[in-house]
Order: structure tokens, then sequence, then C-alpha cells
């Protein structure tokens, strides 16, 4: 009765049937649930896919976890498997948040809800529940751990060089990123504090698809080239994710930065990386966004739960999150800015991984 009711009311929120929820929980302990992570090229996806699975298993469900290597045309496939294996439920980190609408009505066709993991699915009425960080405010406390790296936030006045990165423009929290990070730095730019030197200012522009290190670094050695021609120099990075960043600093690296004479440029990111985090401890990247992915598996699966139980699963924002079809009802979690200051409270503190790994 919840899926029926779920195909059904296409835009408006969905509703349970009390009178057949229990029928439907009954009917779904122990059930299947399908899980797509985008990738593993990326440790955080690793994480998020091995506690969502986790979890869900000792609620006693069971679990078919995918990943499908940044490759959309697999992450279909993985989906339709799914729903053939007779999954009871959905949980999706989206590739491209547009690719999946024929699976995703697909799905509706059979009565599977669908969960949202951490990036929106967009224009398809087949998307039940969202479970994300507060993406605005990510990029928002990336821009101002930028200032903060620059010393503007104690009173500096520039003008500073900085040069801007976006993340994969078919993933939707990429715009957020970008225009939390922007509602913070563009008051800046426009005050003659920072200044884009590239004058590389749209999001298409900054945009790296697929959030791929190797086209960061690249696009980072063309600006040096092209731009920091003579004296010039850079002096800050507005950079995303991780991943990004360490091609970002490779490139810095080749140019000759990184040494006691031309130090690197306060650079950002996003995930505490194992990498990134060492990174930042050796003074290299300046800070990262801490999202702890543990945290997000726990939200979901009790979303799942609630779900397959024909519950109402608990939700905390009901009008961000607009796929281009509906709002989809979202529960954030918040985000933490890790720099030298904080990460052994933050990362360490929280068990995230060990002094030893950090080491
Ligand atoms: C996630 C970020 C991650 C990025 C690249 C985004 O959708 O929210 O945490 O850095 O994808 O994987």
């Amino acid at each position: 009765a919840l899926a029926a009711t779920m195909t059904a009311c296409g835009s408006s929120q969905k509703t349970v049937d009390a009178d057949t929820s229990a029928s439907s929980a009954a009917g779904n302990a122990g059930a299947l649930v399908g899980v797509t992570m985008p990738t593993k090229s990326s440790e955080r996806w690793i994480h998020d896919g091995d506690n969502v699975k986790q979890q869900l298993e000792s609620l006693g469900y069971k679990v078919d976890l995918q990943y499908a290597e940044n490759d959309i045309p697999t992450q279909v496939n993985q989906i339709e498997n799914q729903i053939t294996k007779g999954a009871k439920l959905l949980i999706i980190a989206s590739i491209d948040g547009t690719a999946l609408t024929s699976q995703l009505q697909e799905a509706a066709d059979n009565k599977i809800p669908v969960i949202a993991y951490d990036r929106l699915i967009r224009n398809s009425p087949n998307v039940d529940y969202y479970a994300t960080f507060d993406n605005f405010k990510v990029g928002v406390q990336q821009a101002t751990s930028l200032l903060k790296g620059l010393g503007v936030e104690g009173g500096e006045k520039g003008p500073f060089n900085v040069e801007l990165f976006g993340g994969s423009p078919d993933d939707n929290n990429a715009t957020f990123f970008w225009n939390g990070a922007m509602s913070v730095l563009q008051p800046k730019i426009d005050d003659g504090t920072l200044k884009v030197k590239s004058g590389q200012l749209d999001f298409k522009q900054a945009a790296i698809l697929r959030w791929d290190p190797a086209t960061a670094q690249k696009r980072m050695e063309d600006i040096l080239t092209k731009t920091y021609t003579g004296d010039a120099k850079v002096d800050g990075v507005l950079s995303p994710y991780d991943g990004l960043s360490i091609g970002i600093l490779s490139a810095l690296k080749s140019s000759g930065y990184g040494t006691s004479g031309q130090p690197y440029p306060v650079v950002t990111g996003q995930d505490a990386e194992l990498a990134s985090v060492k990174s930042i401890v050796a003074g290299e990247q300046y800070s990262t966004i801490f999202k702890d992915t543990r945290k997000l598996a726990e939200q979901t699966v009790k979303m799942a739960d609630a779900v397959l139980k024909g519950q109402k699963p608990e939700v905390n924002n009901e009008k961000d999150y607009d796929n281009g079809n509906k709002v989809v009802p979202s529960y954030l979690l918040d985000p933490v800015v890790v720099d030298k200051d904080n990460y052994k409270d933050v990362i360490v503190g929280s068990g995230y991984y060990t002094e030893d790994q950090l080491k």
C-alpha cells in the first residue's frame, strides 16, 4: 500500500496508508535493498557503501551493493539488475543526477521506493526521500576557510590572487557548493580583496567533469602557464573536493610552489580523505570539509527502515531540494571545516582516523 501511494501521488508528499502498513512491514522483514554508489576511486564512497551495507545487515536486511566506476550505463544496469533481483527499496548515490529517469519509472512501476543518497536525483517524480549534508553550507565553509587561510578574516586587505574550481556539472551538489562559496567570495571579489586573475569566474569555466583529479591538475597547469607569468603568484584556490585538491597541489608543485621560499597557496577541499588529512597535517593542503559518512549512512538506514516498515521517516528540510519535478523531503546533516587547528579534535577525536593512520 505504501508503494501504491508512492506511485499514485506524483509530485505531492508521500503518505502512508496506516491500515496496510503493518502487512507491508511484515512483508519487508529481511528484504533485499539495492545500494548503488558512484565509484571506488574516491575513498569516501567506499566508507559510505560499507557503512550503509553493514548497518542495513545489522537490521536483518539483505544488501546488494554496487559501484559503477563513474560510468553511467554501468550504474543504469546495476539499478535494473537490482529491480530484477527483487529489491524492495533502492538507495542511490547517482553519477549523473538526470540520467536515471526511466529506471526510476521502472522502480515506481514495481512499487519500489527510492532514497537519493548524498546527491539529489533530478527530473524525476520517483524519488521519495533524500539524505545528505547541507550542501550550500559546505560551499560557505570552503570559502570562509579560504578567507581564514589568506588572513582576510583577520583583517588582511589583499589583493589576493585566487583561482576557483567547481565540481561535476551533472552532480546537483556541485552547484550548491559553488553557490554557497560564491555567496562569501563574490563580495570580496567585488571590493577588490580577491582577484580571479585567470578571469574564469563562471561555474561553467571552473567545473570539473566527474570530479576528475587529472582534469583539475590540467586546468591548474593551464592557468599557471597562461596567467601566472612573471612575478604573479597564486595565493588561494577554492577546491570543492580533496581529490581535485591533490591534482591542483601537484600542478602547483611542478610550477615551483611548496618550498620555503614559495609556499603553497591556501587550498581548500572536501571529504576528509586520508591523503588530504595527511597533507593538511604536513602543511600542504589548507583545509577540508568533514562529512561523517557514518552519520549519513545511519540517517539513510533509519529512513530506509522506516519506509520498509510502512512508516514516515524523519526529515528536517522540505523546501531546499527541488529536483525539477518535486521538492524531495530531505534530511540534512551538518558539515564541519577541518584544518590544522582542529583535525585532532574533529577527526581523531571522533574516531574517523586514528593518530597512527595520519602519520
Ligand atoms: C559529494 C562530495 C564529493 C564529490 C566527489 C559530491 O556529490 O557530496 O562529498 O566530494 O561528490 O565525489
